[in-house]
This record gives C-alpha cells, structure tokens and sequence, in this order.
C-alpha cells in the first residue's frame, strides 16, 4: 500500500466551482482506532449536496472547510477491521471522502451483496439516489395510476430512478432535461412518455401544457428556480410537489428568495414538500427489495457516467454541475479484485 492521495478542498469557491478550488495531496495511510474499519476506496460518488456543503447550508451536516477532505460518498473494500461485522475483503458504502484510504466506524458502513448488481450501483440506482427517488415518489408525491409527473433533471441519477418509479406505479410521467441527446434518452432507454429539452424550449410553461393536456398532478423537482416556476402555471387540483432540490440555484451567490406563484397553490390546492435522504437510510432493505427486483427484471434502467482516477474527480464534479453527465456521476479509482 502506497500513501493516500486524497482530494482537498484548496479554495472556496465562488459560483460554480473551478479545478483551482481543489487539490490532489499525498498523505499518510489512515490510523485505524477501536470499532474502525481500513476501506479501499473504489469508486466516488459525485454529488449535488457536496456543493451544498461547502457553502455550510445544511445544519444536520458538517461542511467542507478549505484544507478537509473531499467528504462524499464511496464505495469500496474492507482492509482491514476493528469490528466483528465486517471483514478483510467485505464490499461496504459509506461517506469515505475523495481519498484512496478511508478510515471509518463500522456503524457508518452499509455491507454491500453484489447480487444485486455491480458494486457501482451501491452509489447510483442501489444506492443514496435511487433510495432518495423511491422514498421521494413513493412517501412525498405519492402519485396514483394515471396521474401526470413531472421530473426534471429527469436524465440525471435521481430524476431518472424518480420518473421510472411513476412508470412502473402506472403514471404518465414527462421529463425535462437539458439537451437533445438526454431527451432522447429518457424516452427511448428510460421509458418516459414524452421529455422536453428545456435548453431548446423558449416557453417551458407553453410546453408543460402541451404535453401536460390533464395538468400535472405530481411535479418532481430536482432543479427549483424558473422551472418551478413554469410548473406552477399548470397544476392539477391537489397537485402534489416534492422538493427533492434546486440544483439550478447551488452556484448562484445570489440565490433567488421565497416562494412564488402562492395564488396558484391557493387555488389548486397544491401541497409542497421537502425530504432529506438522509432520514430514510434506516430502509435501505425495504428500498433493495423492490429496487433490486425492478432492475433484475427490466423495469428499472440506469445509465452512468465514469471519470477514471482519483485526479479526474474535481473536473467530474464541475461537469455534473453543469449537466455533463448522464445517469450516475462516478469516478472509478481501482478494480474491484484484490488490492
Ligand atoms: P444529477 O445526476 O441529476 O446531476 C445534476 C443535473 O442537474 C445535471 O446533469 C443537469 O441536468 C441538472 N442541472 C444542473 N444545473 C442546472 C440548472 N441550472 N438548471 C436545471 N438543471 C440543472 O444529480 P442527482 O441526481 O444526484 O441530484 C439531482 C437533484 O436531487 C439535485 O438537486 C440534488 O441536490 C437532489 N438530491 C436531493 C436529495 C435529498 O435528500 N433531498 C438527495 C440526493 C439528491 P440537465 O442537463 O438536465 O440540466
């Protein structure tokens, strides 16, 4: 075993992140205490909430300070361990941080069984997106067969697990994504009705109505901002809107403020509620049993999007923000056999 590379937090960054906000640093292996376990680190998770924790907006979570680690999600294989419950070789998930060794209590790792698909997953549609997309249709929007849904960043790892999840619960679901390769993509391979490519839209408003002839009874919202917004022209009676993120406004230092458009909640009756995946990681195993089966059996699809090494992992995080990826954003940092 070589040092640790590890990624750091260089600069905080204003608006959207630069690579000179981050720093690739060596370090020593990690110390392992009492009830810890040694994890290699295979693969990182990307996400849209690290963005958030290097502002410190949310209070449930400790945020990254210039000089920390990374702190993300990542999944990878026990090396070593001071708890009876895992094992050298075990496949474990947890919030490891952008680093090749991690360090971590036993109690912070979720065992991984590889039959429920590649260890990748553990991040993607298996894993914190695909549990924030069940528990957001299922528990939040809750919507009934034959209602309209919409998702945005409906390409992206959550909208694309979120609007599946409305298809198999018998619901006519449409899309919004940035860009014609992504629309297409959420129809054709994903099983959406119908998805609009926002970018190419001069009035998103005037096509939500046109795909939306019965309105929208449950809006997915991924994004926040005008699009929320557009949505809000066109709400069924009792509409139902799960605020899963506003990604559209986590690198604008000038985030717009408030709700909006409250005559239309008042008059349709609308219903809006936020969710913290977090609160549901006690039910990963009701969440696999039918995610897993979804996948195994067709019903589900994922797609994902792999950056290679440790060193890629910044520009893989700008990216995402700015909607390069398809699916899942990975970094892939070893194979999965033997060190
Ligand atoms: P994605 O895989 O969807 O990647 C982010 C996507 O956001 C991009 O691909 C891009 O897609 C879209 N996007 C970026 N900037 C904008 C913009 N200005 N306007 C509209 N869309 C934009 O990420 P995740 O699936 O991991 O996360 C999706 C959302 O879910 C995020 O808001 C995230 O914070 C939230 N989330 C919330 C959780 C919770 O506990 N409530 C847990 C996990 C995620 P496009 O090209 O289509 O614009």
């Amino acid at each position: 075993m070589a040092g640790n590379q590890r990624i750091v937090l260089a600069a905080k960054p204003q608006g959207l992140p630069r690579d000179s906000d981050f720093a690739l640093v060596d370090g020593p292996l990690p110390q392992l205490g009492a009830g810890e376990v040694l994890v290699q680190c295979l693969w990182l998770s990307v996400d849209p909430y690290m963005r958030g924790l290097i502002d410190a907006v949310y209070p449930y979570v400790k945020p990254i300070l210039v000089g920390d680690v990374m702190s993300g999600g990542a999944a990878g294989r026990v090396l070593e361990s001071n708890d009876s419950s895992f094992k050298l070789g075990d496949l474990v998930e947890g919030y490891l941080g952008w680093q090749l060794y991690s360090a971590v209590p036993a109690a912070e790792l979720r065992k991984i069984d590889l039959a429920h698909g590649p260890l990748s997953t553990a991040l993607g549609v298996l894993g914190m997106p695909g549990l924030t997309a069940y528990f957001g249709v299922t528990e939040i929007g809750e919507p009934k067969a034959g209602q309209t849904v919409v998702v945005s960043a409906a390409a992206g790892a959550v909208g694309s697990a979120a609007g599946q999840i409305a298809r198999i619960r018998g619901c006519r679901v449409i899309g919004i994504a940035g860009g014609a390769e992504k629309a297409r993509h959420v129809v054709d391979d994903l099983g959406f009705d119908a998805c609009i490519d926002y970018k190419a839209e001069t009035d998103l408003a005037a096509a939500l109505r046109r795909h939306c002839p019965d309105r929208i009874n449950v809006y997915f919202d991924n994004v926040g901002g005008t699009t929320h917004d557009a949505v809000m022209t066109w709400p069924a009676l009792d509409a139902r809107i799960v605020i899963c993120g506003s990604i559209s406004q986590y690198n604008n230092p000038a985030a717009e403020q408030g709700p909006r458009r409250l005559k239309e909640f008042e008059m349709w009756r609308v219903r809006q509620q936020g969710f913290r995946a977090p609160d549901y990681r006690g039910r990963y195993k009701e969440f696999l049993a039918d995610m897993a089966t979804w996948v195994a059996d067709g019903r589900m699809r994922y797609r994902e999007t792999v950056a290679q090494g440790l060193a890629a992992a910044p520009a893989a995080f700008i990216g995402m923000l700015q909607g390069r990826n398809i699916g899942k954003q990975l970094v892939k940092l070893a194979e999965e056999t033997g060190p």
